[in-house]
């Protein structure tokens, strides 16, 4: 690349891109095309054999997709990154590609409800096996490794309980095991917290929420080393085929550039509607990273650079009443996703974790009276008006 970029406030701009390439155009070009024309025949016999760099096929490879992972990879301290049409498509090429029948995953006690479906799946069609747990310390880990575990999957803060993970403790096992550690960083995103540079081996990422950023796209990206990575590009990700299209990529090149502008906002607006919603008499219970009191606060304060923008916090009530809360509000929008502009709220059990049958709901800490909230970039004063406004209707 030539020049150095310790700033992540200007690699998020500048990272792996030189206009001089691309007519002097200052925005990145979409390159919308499905295929790339070979000069020759012989050419074409090239690029396939290897012997000659170049684009084929989008599916394989595309330039405005390209600039997307290069900057990726750098901003997560990884060496490659690959793009994906969904975080699903990224989280299922990686487990895929490290997994045969008859291995064993590791994963936290707390999985977006998608990835739980997917390790259901490779359980029940390929017989790769899984086992749930806390990861709160080596003693956990010792508990439910076994021979044939090939990877630890981790989310945190787990969603939506906001629990915390050692990242470098179970890094610091899994070296010594031979087992790969992936991690969803979607609700940190590398601006919060980098896992690679921990000693975990790979990220994975729904570019859906913080990165993209504006609720407009849904997309994955996972990013390691390059020989794995590579493994991932000739493989899952070529023959299963879940790519990201070049439109979207150039949206996420767009989100990208304000993620610090915007993960500072988000950040500061959750702390302020969080010691607010923590006061309130109808809030049971709150889970949230920067709470000084979260008994893994010590975790957040030395992995992340800030707090995050989720909150989860339990309705002093019943289902109904959480329910009502949602009707209530008249601002906040009721929606799943998160890391948008505006402040989404949801009820996991009834929507993003339905799918996840109740004891093990219950054991994961998603109660009926359980809100997600993603705080957005709105005023905090009035995401918190509306907020107790609704609290105070039920
Ligand atoms: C949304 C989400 C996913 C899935 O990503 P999609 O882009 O919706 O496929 C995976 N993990 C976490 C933590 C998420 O929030």
């Amino acid at each position: 690349m030539g020049e150095k970029f310790n700033n992540i406030e200007t690699a998020v701009i500048h990272f792996g891109y030189d206009s001089k390439k691309h007519n002097g155009s200052l925005s990145v070009p979409i390159y919308q095309t499905s295929t790339f024309t070979f000069e020759s025949a012989e050419q074409g016999e090239k690029r396939f054999g290897g012997e000659e760099d170049g684009y084929i096929y989008s599916r394989i490879g595309n330039p405005t997709v390209d600039i997307l992972t290069e900057k990726m990879a750098f901003l997560e301290g990884g060496e490659a990154a690959l793009a994906f049409g969904s975080g699903m498509a990224a989280v299922s090429a990686v487990l895929l590609s490290l997994t045969k029948a008859g291995d064993h995953i590791v994963c936290s006690q707390g999985l977006y409800g998608c990835t739980f479906g997917l390790l259901n799946l490779m359980q029940d069609k390929y017989n790769i096996t899984h086992s749930f747990s806390w990861l709160s310390s080596v003693e956990d880990l010792e508990q439910v490794i076994k021979p044939e575990t090939t990877v630890i999957y981790i989310e945190t803060p787990i969603n939506p309980t906001m629990k915390m993970i050692d990242l470098s403790m179970v890094a610091k096992f899994a070296k010594e095991h031979g087992v790969t550690v992936v991690v969803d960083n979607t609700f940190s995103t590398p601006y919060l917290q980098k896992p690679i540079e921990l000693g975990c081996d790979v990220v994975v990422h729904s570019a859906t929420k913080y990165i993209g950023g504006h609720g407009d796209v849904i997309a994955g990206v996972a990013v390691g080393t390059k020989a794995f990575m590579n493994t991932v590009e000739s493989t899952t990700q070529k023959d299963i085929g879940g790519i990201m299209s070049p439109f979207d990529a150039w949206l996420l090149l767009r989100g990208l550039k304000t993620l610090p502008v915007r993960m500072d906002r988000h950040c500061e607006n959750a702390e302020k509607v969080f010691s607010h919603l923590k006061a309130h008499p109808k809030v049971k219970a709150i889970y949230y990273p920067g709470d000084q009191e979260h008994p893994d606060y010590a975790i957040t304060h030395k992995q992340m650079k800030k707090s995050g923008g989720v909150i989860s916090f339990e309705i002093n009530g019943s289902k109904q009443e959480a329910q009502d809360f949602l009707n209530a509000l008249t601002l906040l929008k009721i929606a799943v996703s998160l890391g948008d502009t505006e402040t989404l709220i949801q009820h996991p059990a009834s929507m993003t974790h339905s799918g996840i049958p109740e004891k093990e709901r219950l054991e994961m800490g998603i109660t009926d009276q359980l809100i997600r909230l993603s705080v957005g970039l709105e005023a905090w004063e009035d995401i918190w008006k509306d907020i107790e406004q609704a609290l105070n209707a039920i």
